[in-house]
Formats: C-alpha cells, sequence, structure tokens
C-alpha cells in the first residue's frame, strides 16, 4: 500500500514534528512523520540555494551517487512516481549488469537484464527532487538558515523541542539568539557531524558507545564530458577492487550528458590532486578500459577528494535512558563506507521503518526504544557488509562472528568466483551490490569455478572515441541461458551515449 493511501488513518493528528537535517535521510523522515504527525518543520543549516545547487552542508554531493534498487523502491513507497520525476529531471537509469560494464572480483561480468537497475545522478539533483515532492505536502514546512544547538527537555524522559539559532549575517559569529522551537517528536538527521551526543551528554544522559571500522582509502571525484563522438554499447563502467589491486574506480552517467567519475585509492595511498595525476591513479586500477576512456573525455571542474571514509555506528539502542521522543537516523546514526554506495539506501529504509512503527504505535510511550531497536535491526546487515573484511573496534553486536561469518565470506567469495561466468551468480552480486540481498527465485550459483586468469577483454568492443556503433547487437541472454563464453560475449543493449557536442562541433553518428 502506498503511503499516501494511508493518509487519514487513525495515526495522524499527533501534534508537531521536528526533523534535524534536510539532507536524503530527513527528507525521507519528514515524509514518514507526515503520515502520522499533524505538522513537520524541517530545519535545515544552509540555504538550500533554488534548484539543484550545491550546499555546504553536503559536501559529499561531489562524488559519484547512485540510488540502489533497494533506495529506488523505498523512495518509491514514500513518494509515489518519484522514480519518473528523477528521469524527468536527468537521472539515468543504468541496467544492470546490461548497461554496466562491471570488473567483479575474479573478472567481467556478462551481460544481461537481471531486473536490477540503478538510477545514476547528482546527488544535488537526488535531493532537490525529492525535496520539492515534500514541499507539495501542505502539512510540511521548511526553516532554512536555522542551526540547531540542543535539545529542550521534559521532567519524563522526552524532549519537547529543540533550541535554535539563525543565521545573522550582521552578528559578530554569524548567528542570531537562540530560540525554542516546541516539538512532540524530534528526529536528527544531521549527518555525519550530528551533535546528538553532545546534546544528550548536556541533558545528563550517557554517550552512546560506537563501533568504528577504518577503511583508510581516499575518495576523488569529477566530473567529464564524454568524448565528442564517444559510442558505446554500456553506460556505466565499474572495476571493483580485488585482493591483489584495492583500487576502485566507477564512471557513472549522470544529468546533463555528463560522466561522474570516482577513483577509490588504496589504503593509506596518497590521493591524486590534479588532472594528470587522476590519469596515472586511473592507470593503475585492474584494467585500462576506465583510463583510456577519461583520457579521450573533458574534465568539467576541479578534483574532490574524501579522506573520511571510515565506517562508524553509534549504538543509540544500546542505551538505556532515552528521552522518548526523539530518534537519531542516516549518516548521524551509522556511516557506512561509500565504497558500497548504501548510505542513501540505509536513510531511506531508516524513514519506512519510521513509518512502519509509527503507524502501528502512534507516538506512545516506549516508541523510542522501539525506534532504535528496530533501526538498528534494519541496519545491521548492511553495517556487516561494509565492515566484514575489516578490522572494528568497539562494541559491534551485529558483527558475524565464529562459523557464521566464515561460511557468509566463503559464500559471497563464491558468488564473486562464478560471477564471470555464470549468470544466475552474476545476478546475486549484482543484487549485493544493490542492497537487494539474495535474490528468491533466482537458483544459487553452482560451486565455484576456477579463478579466471585476470581480467580478459572486456564484454564490449565498441568503446572509445572512434569506436563505431554496432550494427546490430546479440539479443541479451535470459538468465540460465547464457553460460560461460556465450555470456561474456552478449552485450545487452546497444544503446549509444548521448554525448554533448561543444558549439560549433558534430557529432559523429
Ligand atoms: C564519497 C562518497 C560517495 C557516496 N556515494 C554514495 C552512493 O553512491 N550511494 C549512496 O547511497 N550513498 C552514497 N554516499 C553516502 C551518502 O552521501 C550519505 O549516506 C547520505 O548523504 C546520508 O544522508 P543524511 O541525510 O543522513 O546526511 P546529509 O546528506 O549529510 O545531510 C545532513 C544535513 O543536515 C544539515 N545539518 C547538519 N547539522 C545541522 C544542524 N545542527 N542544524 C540544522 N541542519 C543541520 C546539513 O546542512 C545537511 O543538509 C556517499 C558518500 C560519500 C562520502
Amino acid at each position: 500500500m502506498s503511503l499516501d493511501a494511508r493518509v487519514g488513518d487513525a495515526g495522524r493528528g499527533r501534534g508537531h514534528a521536528v526533523v534535524i537535517g534536510s539532507g536524503l535521510a530527513g527528507l525521507t523522515a519528514a515524509r514518514a512523520l507526515a503520515n502520522s504527525m499533524d505538522r513537520v518543520t524541517v530545519i535545515e543549516r544552509d540555504h538550500p540555494a533554488p534548484g539543484t545547487a550545491r550546499r555546504r552542508g553536503v559536501p559529499q554531493a561531489r562524488h559519484t551517487h547512485s540510488l540502489t534498487t533497494t533506495a529506488q523502491q523505498g523512495l518509491e513507497q514514500l513518494f509515489p512516481g518519484i522514480a519518473q520525476d528523477l528521469t524527468r529531471a536527468g537521472a539515468v537509469r543504468v541496467r544492470m549488469p546490461q548497461d554496466l560494464l562491471l570488473l567483479g572480483p575474479q573478472g567481467w561480468l556478462p551481460r544481461f537484464d537481471s531486473g536490477l537497475s540503478m538510477l545514476s545522478a547528482g546527488r544535488d539533483l537526488i535531493d532537490a527532487v525529492v525535496r520539492a515532492r515534500l514541499a507539495a505536502d501542505a502539512r510540511v514546512r521548511f526553516l532554512s538558515g536555522h542551526d540547531v544547538v540542543g535539545l529542550h527537555p521534559d521532567r519524563h524522559d522526552t524532549v519537547t523541542g529543540v533550541w535554535v539559532r539563525p543565521r545573522d549575517r550582521q552578528s559578530d559569529d554569524g548567528w542570531g539568539p537562540r530560540h525554542l522551537i516546541p516539538a512532540d517528536f524530534v528526529v536528527d538527521a544531521s549527518g555525519r557531524h550530528s551533535r546528538a551526543p553532545h546534546w544528550l551528554a548536556e541533558l545528563g544522559y550517557e554517550p552512546p558507545r560506537q563501533s568504528t571500522a577504518r577503511a583508510r582509502s581516499t575518495y576523488v571525484s569529477t566530473l567529464y564530458a564524454p568524448p565528442v563522438g564517444h559510442v558505446a554499447d554500456w553506460q556505466a563502467l565499474l572495476l571493483m577492487a580485488s585482493p591483489d589491486n584495492p583500487r576502485q574506480g566507477i564512471l557513472n552517467p549522470v544529468e546533463g550528458g555528463r560522466w561522474s567519475l570516482t577513483l577509490c585509492s588504496a589504503a593509506d595511498e596518497p590521493a591524486p590532486t590534479d588532472h594528470a595525476g587522476l590519469l596515472r591513479a586511473a592507470r593503475a586500477l585492474r584494467h585500462p578500459l576506465l583510463h583510456d576512456v577519461i583520457e579521450a573525455a573533458t574534465p568539467l571542474g576541479p578534483l574532490y577528494t574524501c579522506h573520511r571514509t571510515e565506517n562508524r555506528w553509534r549504538h543509540y539502542e544500546k542505551l538505556r535512558r532515552w528521552p522518548d521522543q526523539f530518534l537519531v537516523t542516516g549518516d548521524a546514526l551509522a556511516l557506512l563506507d561509500p565504497a558500497h554506495g548504501q548510505g542513501m539506501t540505509q536513510a531511506i529504509q531508516g524513514a519506512l521503518v519510521l513509518d512502519q512503527v509509527l503507524a502501528g504505535h502512534g507516538t506512545t510511550v516506549g516508541l523510542g526504544y522501539r525506534l532504535r531497536r528496530a533501526l538498528a535491526h534494519q541496519l545491521a546487515p548492511a553495517w556487516q557488509s561494509s565492515t566484514r573484511h575489516l578490522r572494528t573496534t568497539g562494541a559491534d553486536p551485529a558483527a558475524p562472528t565464529g562459523l557464521r561469518a566464515r561460511l557468509a565470506r566463503r559464500y559471497t567469495a563464491r558468488i564473486a568466483a562464478a560471477a564471470a561466468t555464470d549468470p544466475h551468480a552474476a545476478t546475486q552480486l549484482v543484487a549485493r551490490l544493490q542492497a537487494a540481498g539474495p535474490l528468491a527465485g533466482v537458483p544459487r550459483p553452482r560451486p565455484p569455478l576456477p579463478a579466471a586468469p585476470g581480467p580478459a577483454a572486456p564484454p564490449s568492443r565498441t568503446h572509445g572515441p572512434h569506436a563505431r556503433p554496432r550494427r546490430t547487437a546479440p539479443a541479451a541472454p535470459a538468465i540460465g541461458v547464457a553460460t560461460g563464453s556465450a555470456a561474456l560475449q552478449a552485450t545487452g543493449s546497444s544503446a549509444a551515449w548521448p554525448a554533448p557536442a561543444p558549439a560549433g562541433e558534430r557529432r559523429r553518428p
């Protein structure tokens, strides 16, 4: 049932909710709250410029972002029809692995339509489309240019509002005097720099224990205009890390006919600082294809670097004392290594959990405990897959141990090994990348095949600026039909990438 269909149920009409932060976690949480509360106010420190302009509060927006299949399904539940809004605004649907040249840990994946896809777009565009949908809801209002600086407590372990200070250019510190915004329910979705532990400590609560697992890699991203005349039978390119080469590279199509590139360095490796260095780093990936493609493309701006790639989970679900009408979600609750591209998926899933719990229990006493437990339960699998190969410090109740962990690792390795030649295994690998979990109805991969002898030629011969388009593309093999080399040769669609032709230049057919 779509959430819109439930509006008007008994769950509505329970006062005023405040959401701190208008990133994806805040926007989706606000949508969920609007189903159960009279009014929702989204408080944002930035002044979001109209349209898709950059915001200081979301610096990671400069890096490649895509919505997994699971994220799209969740967004669609919250905002029916939003996938269409996104594609109309310029987001590009990339069928997986049909439109994606994917070098998995053991070789290139065969190309076929698994029914899974990612939506690739600039992060600012994704947020802008979601914000526009939320703004159309009369129960929701936005309060921009206001910094939340603390929680307002009540006597019985609840919060009854937040303290904010408005931006004020005239004042010495750039902020005006603080004032209280009363609220019956408060959600902190203020991202990785959330000050919730500090706010709780101010009210006499214990700080949460936290688990961390550092990936120690660096992300460097930039935008490109594809080379004039570029024609390819793929839309996106992903070179995953392998035990021999931990570097990873992704090239995604984004709005405006551009490419968004992100390279992930090996642990503690210095990150490139200019475009020449970026090309050298691309050459160090497991296959030269990505390097060759961007060498002929035109950089559209500077490089942006992100060093903070740690996994961090603040275990609010473990705290005994807690202000009941308060919740922490999104990156404020748990940061996941961007290599897995799960952050937005988790933010959206968190909103769905919030919606379900509110629909079932309303804002009754004990809600905070239920919500914290439910969010932790939903987060645990993503945390495990993000940290499985890293050393975790601190409390990590979700970390699989012993036989279970060994079996999970062995099964993942088995899927990775078989994915290069077996479409069933390739589908499972893509499903994991898409946060969809193991797919029902898709047979489990057969016993592992011998490891591929290093990455051979990709299942595409029509890449590069001077390549000619294929006249006829072989039909995509159905799952279960193509195996072995037949699958490797399958190319899926022959979609040509629409490169923007600079003024005065003609694109080759
Ligand atoms: C390099 C990189 C690549 C990534 N790629 C992907 C990807 O492909 N797919 C994916 O799903 N995820 C990806 N992520 C993760 C994703 O960016 C985050 O998980 C996601 O942004 C979390 O959303 P959020 O709403 O919790 O936080 P944010 O998006 O950071 O939003 C927090 C908001 O709160 C506001 N705020 C902060 N403090 C206050 C305050 N005191 N008062 C009022 N407002 C406040 C900020 O201004 C901001 O608008 C990537 C991350 C990185 C670093």
